[in-house]
């Protein structure tokens, strides 16, 4: 069920379509599948509505996601400013990476997200921070405002509210969000697909790289903490990609007495990706946003330049002060 100020925000979205025509979508960096999930469905959407929609893509598409319906139709780079551009599960501007420019220069902005860090930066602002996930959010929308929802939109809509909830193992996950996914089953969701691709397939290279990260760890607090290093050379030894690092942060976490845990991905030249998690109390967002990054209370992320072990200390540091 959406709430009075989403519907009202939402009624202002649909009431400024009914003049958009060419519209825009992208993914953000480092794409997850609810990001991924949430923008093909919207664009499935308004395609069917009529509309010129374009997904534009931000960053590399890991192939576990080659499955997911249209996934071809991302388009790497647009130069026409569209009558409307609409970002989701992006916390903040920056995350939609390369087009910043085009959306700052479209005349409507929608913003559709369920972090609790994002501002609302867009002319049109469909946040809902209780929610476990923008495709939730996006599937709660189609039923108030009776959108049809095909095959394709519900195995979108299914895989990136799996995906943000850890196979609805986590706390985000509600009782709203078992009934959205037990509707999106009976609307023909490919979850043998979705299960197959994303929980039951490993390279070779991240199999590998799963090692360094538990090698490489350091427990500190008691056990209470615990944070890993990988750099590219590890990465380019395993025949690993970046991305293929982004569940190894919970092999940190599920550590018995472990409450939180980061881990720093070397991405470029003294350029390092962070992300941090907690168990319950460590609010990981807070932290997250004081060093410009952003999230959610136990999941969060986080790009930082400059030195890494700088970096290792201001987090330790940071973290320690809720464990002590
Ligand atoms: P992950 O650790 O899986 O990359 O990200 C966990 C959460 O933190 C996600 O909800 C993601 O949106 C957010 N996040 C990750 N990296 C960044 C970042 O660099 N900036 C912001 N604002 N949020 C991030
Ligand atoms: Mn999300």
């Amino acid at each position: 069920m959406l709430t009075k100020a989403l519907i009202n925000s939402t009624d202002k979205w649909f009431h400024s379509l009914e003049t958009a025509q060419t519209i825009y979508l992208s993914s953000h960096v480092s794409v997850d599948v609810d990001n991924l999930g949430s923008t093909i469905a919207l664009y499935k959407i308004l395609k069917q509505m009529g509309k010129d929609a374009h997904i534009l893509q931000s960053d590399i598409i890991p192939i576990a996601y080659e499955f997911l319906p249209n996934i071809s139709d991302f388009e790497q780079e647009l130069l026409a400013v569209p009558d409307m551009y609409i970002t989701l599960d992006s916390a903040s501007l920056d995350r939609i990476g390369p087009h910043v420019e085009i959306f700052q220069k479209s005349p409507i902005k929608v913003v559709i997200d369920h972090h609790n860090s994002n501002v609302g930066y867009g002319d049109i602002n469909i946040i809902d921070p209780n929610i476990s996930s923008t495709c939730e959010l996006l599937y709660q929308i189609c039923k108030s405002y009776k959108i049809e929802i095909d095959e394709d939109i519900a195995t979108l809509l299914f895989a990136g509210i799996s995906g943000d909830t850890g196979r609805f193992l986590y706390s985000n996950a509600d009782e709203m969000t078992y009934h959205a996914a037990a509707d999106l089953v009976k609307l023909n969701a490919n979850v043998k697909a979705i299960n197959e691709n994303l929980y039951q397939r490993r390279s070779l290279g991240k199999t590998r790289i799963l090692k360094n990260v538990i090698e490489h760890m350091h427990l500190l607090f008691n056990g209470k903490l615990n944070y890993s290093i990988i750099t590219r050379d590890m990465l380019k030894e395993a025949g690993a990609y970046i991305y293929e690092l982004d569940e190894a942060i919970n092999i940190l976490r599920d550590i018995d007495g472990v409450e939180a845990a980061f881990l720093i991905k070397e991405a470029d030249d003294d350029v390092y990706k962070v992300s941090l998690r907690s168990k319950s109390y460590v609010p990981v967002d807070v932290i997250s946003e004081a060093f410009g990054g952003g999230g959610h209370k136990k999941a969060a992320g986080l790009t930082y330049k400059g030195d890494v072990n700088v970096l290792v200390d201001m987090l330790t540091k940071a973290m320690g002060e809720y464990l002590c």
